[in-house]
């Protein structure tokens, strides 16, 4: 796949926003409504609005204060996907402009930055892709060394500040061999002219896009990273306003992250580590505090003659408990039930335990006993947890399974 885009739309063969890209409001006529997938849609006489196509998103923006959802070529003709229907006569066409030109940005970059890895770094674009935030072309190398792409960094950045203008011609398919166009495929049965975009002195190419009239309009194209893929590289990057945006929140991360942290942009990523490592020590610390706390709690549990055993945590939570639960089962006497509980924040964790082959039925307890805790449970076997909201229920929850297991006998 290549990402250049022919212009081909039957009867509108050059629409406003192919001989007007920097036009933003524009007046024409409603030819015709209809909906698709329950989508009303308007086709337009003139249209400054781009449909989606080699790989340059749809504009968005209003036709008679409506908002345009979406921008599709469909059976020759542009879609405008409509948030509501819209009546007939004359349209008048306002565009996001800000979407727009960001588009803009990044698609007339990538013209450029395709052109520059091809001729000086032997690189060719296999294919383009322009995202909410990132842009990313694929080249046909398996790997791009981190040198090359400062290289070609550097090399479009000064293709950019060379102002190169970028302009638009029609040729008919004959004539594009003695044009020099880069990339000649055209689709099957294609007819009519062929629009090429000329970045002077650096790219002729075919392509139905939007694009900026000067290479210094692009501002800047800023190599993000590289990704390998089916045997080629993503290189990806972002151009323009987008650039200095990615920057400017780069730049308020790091103000958060330096008082955060404490400590300057250069230490984030050593520091972090270091808390990182400190966090899993601690883990480990904690899970073994917990082993300890569980195998005392149910030593001293088993030494009590009450069937029912209470105990109560602060700031456990269900996980806790259901090992101490586990843990109780596997050592209690059969007749005996525990009922623990741990108040965290704004919840209570509970788990009931039955003492090892005991033929109480669990469900049924659990069910009884988690509506006065203002929540659910359930388990099966001998363990059974929930978690509630009412810490002030559990008074109440000890006292109904005292009278439960007092009447069951
Ligand atoms: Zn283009």
């Amino acid at each position: 796949m290549h990402p250049s885009i022919l212009c081909n739309l039957g009867g509108m063969s050059q629409p406003a926003y192919e001989r007007e890209p920097y036009r933003q409001e524009f007046v024409s006529t409603l030819q015709r409504t209809g909906t698709e997938k329950n989508r009303p849609f308007a086709v337009l006489a003139d249209t400054i609005f781009y449909p989606e196509g080699g790989g340059q998103p749809a504009d968005r923006g209003a036709i008679n204060g409506i908002a345009v959802t979406d921008v599709q070529k469909r059976e020759g003709e542009i879609r405008h996907y409509l948030a509501a229907p819209m009546e007939a006569g004359v349209a008048e066409l306002k565009l996001d402009w800000n979407r727009r030109f960001d588009h803009m940005q990044q698609h007339t970059g990538q013209h450029l930055l395709t052109a520059v890895a091809q001729d000086r770094f032997s690189l060719a674009t296999t294919a383009f892709h322009l995202g909410e935030s990132t842009c990313d072309i694929e080249v046909d190398s398996a790997s791009v060394d981190l040198g090359v792409m400062e290289e070609l960094e550097e090399a479009v950045a000064a293709e950019i500040r060379a102002a190169r203008p970028v302009s638009i011609r029609y040729v008919k398919p004959e004539e594009m061999e003695s044009a020099h166009v880069r990339t000649r495929g055209l689709p099957e049965g294609f007819t009519g002219d062929v629009r090429l975009v000329e970045i002077r002195g650096i790219d002729i190419n075919t392509c139905g896009g939007t694009h900026l009239s000067s290479t210094s309009e692009i501002e800047m194209v800023k190599l993000l990273g590289k990704e390998s893929i089916r045997g080629g590289t993503r290189l990806f990057f972002v151009a323009g306003g987008r650039a200095r945006r990615r920057l400017s929140a780069h730049e308020v991360r790091n103000s958060e992250l330096r008082s955060l942290l404490g400590v300057a942009d250069a230490d984030f990523a050593g520091t972090v580590r270091g808390r990182l490592e400190e966090i899993r020590q601690l883990s480990r610390s904690v899970r073994s505090l917990e082993e300890e706390l569980i195998a005392l709690r149910v030593e001293s549990l088993l030494s009590s003659p009450n069937l029912l055993q209470i105990s109560e945590f602060e700031q456990r939570d269900g996980a806790f408990l259901q090992k101490l639960g586990r843990s109780y089962s596997e050592r209690a006497p059969e007749d005996r039930v525990l009922f623990a509980t741990s108040v965290a924040e704004d919840s209570v964790f509970f788990v009931l335990a039955l003492g090892k082959g005991s033929k109480r039925e669990g469900t049924r307890l659990v069910k009884e006993v988690a509506p006065l805790l203002g929540g659910r449970g359930g388990g099966s076997g001998l363990v059974f947890q929930g978690k509630g909201i009412l810490a002030s229920g559990v008074e109440q929850a000890r006292k109904l399974l005292a009278d439960l297991l007092g009447s069951a006998g």
